[in-house]
């Protein structure tokens, strides 16, 4: 019984989420709306509209056509320009009643006529021209109102004629005095919450950029700057902060081609799509053409290019969900996130893409699409830059253990050869005269060749370890100290005289002679070590040619027995 249910209530399911979609259009006539003394407001009620295709008819000839009865918020496209919405009022109580009329949307048309017309007679006409620079009586932050007089059992029709610049929605609600100043209150503040959102996460890019430079977070702080511009302006925010509505916010509609140019940058630049995935690049590259000339003529035509916007934002939707398919597909570690982010955004824009056409509901979801979906996106996508940030980290991490491990002897965890010369010029570079005078001292273990013959390397290892573990206990924190060579050790000694070099070579030779080891039959070893001192050069600060003159000396200590420490004598 269950599985015979189901699918069918899945079915009435899917019929009920499509008609709340998409609109039903009916046809009857316009009813009246019947006014009474405690009337208050009304936001949902029956209107009638009429699409004047002509662009041309005047109130006599309206009057004579048939109105379409719909709901008094409802969109209709790019193709009904000039429409005309009719309401049917009737004061039924014995006084007089003064109602307001208030479109929330009208800061996107080009002008608004409202007529009101009683026994066939036109009564009063008010003209609310969006082009018109000041503040005008009938327009309140981006919301149409007018006050109209109902006398007692008076029928009022009104025709409004709209006339939006590309695609035609509106809303109207009535009120009375008290109701339309509460109808102001909060207006946007969904929106607001949204922009606010959307700056912290552009401060965030923008800092995140000067401190990395990677120009990735660049373009998607002007991704979002752009999308919040876009959501500021088509939701009114724009016209409520700063009365800009009609014509004089038409320039925003630039920012709706100019977002997903910084969009298609931002995945070229993440996915590396240069480098790594010529095809996607190219397909990204000639998008984001198409979009550069459609915003560049907008510049000139805003109008015709607002007309053009749905589908080059379908070809931009189609190229990027493409590219990022293709980088699941190729399982590049970011781009399931990616996708997911950038569906959530395809999504919830389809739906207001609809709107504009016309072809859904006029309700919250599809009048916020962009807003939604670019929202949701913005929280994927930070996990995404969360996630390079915490790569680059590791990257970092592991460039410096590898720097680490190329520096240092891996035995006695000493500076090796190359990275000595490398902190000697760094030490020369600083502050060269205050090192002088500079001492070097060769050290070489005695007859180390025995050691490892008669005990084994392992323990020839330990002895080096020793030897190591001694010259960090006995020198000082401005000494560099390096394995040299096998056995072979050189200190450079910065601010010392050669006879306190001299002082501090003995002082490591005597504490090494005293150093036993023992080996795995417990037998105890003593090992000596050689020492050459000699003195850098501050003409030439030449490093190498005072190493050579110390190895003289340690060969000369060597021949007078080893277990000694000598200058070099010149
Ligand atoms: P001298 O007193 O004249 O220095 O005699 P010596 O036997 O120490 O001679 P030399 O300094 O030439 O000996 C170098 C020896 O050190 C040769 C090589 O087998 C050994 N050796 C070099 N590096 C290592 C190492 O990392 N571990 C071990 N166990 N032995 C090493
Ligand atoms: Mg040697
Ligand atoms: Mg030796």
């Amino acid at each position: 019984m269950d599985c015979v249910t189901r699918p069918n209530s899945l079915i009435y399911a899917l019929i009920a989420f499509c008609c709340w979609l998409f609109p039903v259009a009916a046809s009857a006539v316009v009813p009246t709306q019947n006014i009474q003394s405690d009337f208050t407001k009304l936001e949902q009620f029956q209107v009638g509209y009429f699409v004047d295709k002509t662009e041309k008819m005047s109130l006599s000839d309206i009057e004579k056509q048939h109105f379409t009865t719909s709901s008094n918020a409802i969109t209709l496209g790019v193709t009904s320009k000039t429409t005309w919405v009719k309401i049917k009022l009737k004061n039924t109580s014995i006084t007089p009643i003064k109602v307001f009329l208030h479109d929330p949307y009208a800061y996107h048309n080009h002008l608004l006529e409202l007529y009101e017309v009683v026994d066939g007679k036109l009564t009063r006409k008010r003209v609310l021209d969006m082009n018109r620079k000041e503040i005008q009586q009938w327009m309140f932050h981006g919301t149409s109102i007018f006050d109209i007089e109902l006398p007692p059992q008076q029928d009022k029709t009104l025709f409004i004629k709209n006339l939006a610049f590309s695609s035609q929605w509106f809303s109207f609600n009535l009120y009375n005095a008290n109701q339309s100043k509460r109808a102001l209150i909060g207006q946007h503040s969904d929106i607001s919450l949204i922009i606010g959102m959307l700056l912290a996460l552009i401060i965030y890019n923008f800092l995140l950029f000067f401190s990395s430079r990677l120009k990735e977070h660049l373009f998607y702080a002007c991704y979002l700057i752009f999308g919040g511009c876009w959501v500021a302006f088509s939701n009114g925010l724009l016209a409520g902060w700063f009365n800009i509505f009609g014509v004089h916010a038409l320039d925003w509609n630039l920012s709706l081609g100019a977002m997903p140019i910084c969009l298609l940058l931002f995945m070229a630049n993440i996915f590396e799509t240069k480098k790594k995935y010529p095809i996607e690049h190219w397909a990204l590259l000639a998008t984001i053409l198409m979009l550069v000339v459609s915003t560049f003529y907008s510049l000139f035509d805003v109008i015709t290019a607002l007309k053009y916007s749905s589908t080059i934002a379908a070809i931009m939707m189609v190229v990027s969900l493409s590219v990022a398919l293709s980088m699941v597909i190729r399982k590049h570690p970011i781009s399931l996130l990616f996708l997911t982010g950038h569906v959530f955004f395809v999504a919830f824009s389809t739906l207001e893409v609809f709107f504009y056409k016309g072809k859904v509901e006029f309700n919250y979801l599809n009048t916020h699409g962009v807003a939604i979906g670019i929202i949701l996106e913005a929280i994927m996508l930070s996990l995404i830059i969360a996630y390079r940030v915490r790569s680059l980290e590791k990257l970092k991490a592991t460039q410096a253990e590898l720097q680490l491990l190329a520096s240092t002897d891996p035995l006695t965890q000493l500076l090796n050869r190359r990275s000595l010369g490398l902190e000697a010029s760094k030490l020369l570079s600083q502050d060269k005269q205050t090192q002088f005078p500079l001492s070097v001292a060769m050290l070489d273990i005695d007859l180390f060749k025995n050691i490892n013959d008669t005990y084994g390397h392992t323990l020839g290892d330990q002895v080096i370890v020793q030897v190591a573990n001694v010259l960090r206990d006995q020198c000082r924190r401005q000494d560099i100290i390096a394995r040299y060579g096998g056995e072979e050790f050189v200190i450079l000694m910065p601010k010392t005289e050669l006879e306190h070099a001299h002082s501090l070579a003995e002082r490591i030779r005597q504490t090494f002679e005293k150093v036993s080891i023992q080996n795995d039959q417990h037998q105890t070893i003593n090992v000596t070590l050689s020492v050459g001192i000699s003195e850098v050069d501050p003409k030439t600060a030449d490093l190498q040619a005072a190493i050579d003159r110390a190895d003289k000396a340690l060969y000369e200590a060597k021949h007078s027995g080893r277990n000694l420490s000598l200058l070099y004598a010149g």
